[in-house]
């Protein structure tokens, strides 16, 4: 099954602890694109400047990722900032140059339009409305968004949320979202206004699956000694997330379950080298491994000695 992701291709110029890279490759869509097709076929919109250097993505056209909707336009690239705290968990926004990207309006090309898994990465939600309006039957459509607009673009969003199936958010966003300080009552809000699943994320503490019958699934962050770039974590996730899906073409609670495991699998990767690094060239016994080690970390027997109480 193929999946159709639309969302931004950036240079990012990144601090960490760790070190910094500047105008290295970044982006939404590139980081959802990278970590998902290592399950599926994936079909790219997004825009770059004439500035951009293709043979930076070249990797991704051989990971089988469709570019044909990637358009070059004049102007510079989107360009982000960021500088990472000592325990990575803060990020300060140094600067976001929107330049090519300011007057994007999406175009699925006519090849696209058959696909069966959408994402709808961190746009304007009127651009999100506009890429639902030009796509044919979705099996499954999940949307990612963020403060900026829940705060500037609340009544679109509104809109798109009633048009999509999974929502992907933060903690604190889904909060903001629903006007709600708990998450479990947020969630229930945020299932009113459209999305019958949600997945939270929460960073170093893992993510959530919350279904509209309520019936929670959990998974932690891997525990990793070294992060040296925590960018593009959320996309990596949702990538491997909606690349799972894609793969099984089951959409079930067992596959929404595994789906946040290959997630976080993903994301924990991704996060183990500055900008993509680490998703050029992963190996399926790698990304096998990593779940296995999900797999090891989340088992306990809930029946065992002790617990008979
Ligand atoms: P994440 O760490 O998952 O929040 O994703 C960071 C990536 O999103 C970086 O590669 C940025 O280039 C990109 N990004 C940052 N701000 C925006 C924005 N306002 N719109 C679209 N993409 C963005």
């Amino acid at each position: 099954m193929s999946i159709l992701v639309v969302g931004s291709v950036a240079l990012d110029t990144v601090k960490t602890p760790y070190g910094e890279i500047e105008d290295a490759l970044g982006g939404a869509a590139t980081y959802f694109a990278a970590a998902a097709s290592y399950f599926a076929q994936v079909n790219l919109v997004g825009v770059v400047g004439d500035d951009f250097d293709h043979n930076q993505i070249e990797f991704l056209k051989s990971r089988n990722v469709d570019l044909t909707g990637l358009e070059r336009q004049t102007g510079k690239t989107f360009r982000w900032g960021g500088v990472y705290s000592n325990d990575m968990n803060d990020r300060e926004t140094t600067f976001t140059h929107l330049n090519v990207f300011e007057s994007f309006s999406p175009k699925i090309p006519e090849s696209y339009r058959d696909s069966e898994y959408i994402f709808l990465a961190n746009i304007a939600p009127e651009l999100q409305l506009d890429v639902l309006k030009q796509v044919h039957s979705p099996k499954l459509v999940a949307l990612d968004t963020m403060n900026f607009w829940i705060e500037g673009a609340l009544p679109a969003l509104q809109e798109v949320l009633g048009k999509v199936d999974i929502l992907l958010i933060n903690d604190s966003e889904a909060k903001q979202l629903a006007g709600e300080n708990n998450l479990v009552k947020a969630a229930r809000a945020i299932h009113k206004m459209g999305p019958k699943t949600l997945i939270i994320k929460k960073g170093e503490h893992g993510a959530l699956l919350i279904p509209n019958d309520m019936n929670f699934f959990v998974a932690p962050a891997y525990p990793l000694e070294t992060v040296f770039d925590p960018t593009g974590a959320g996309d990596t996730f949702a990538g491997g997330f909606m690349g799972y899906l894609a793969r099984t073409n089951s959409i079930n609670k067992e596959s929404l379950s595994q789906a946040l495991i290959a997630g976080s699998a993903m994301a924990s990767l991704c996060v183990e080298k500055f900008s993509l690094e680490r998703l050029k060239d992963l190996t399926g016994a790698q990304i096998h491994g990593r779940v296995q080690e999900f797999s090891k970390m989340m088992h306990f027997d809930a029946d065992g000695a002790g617990f008979n109480l």
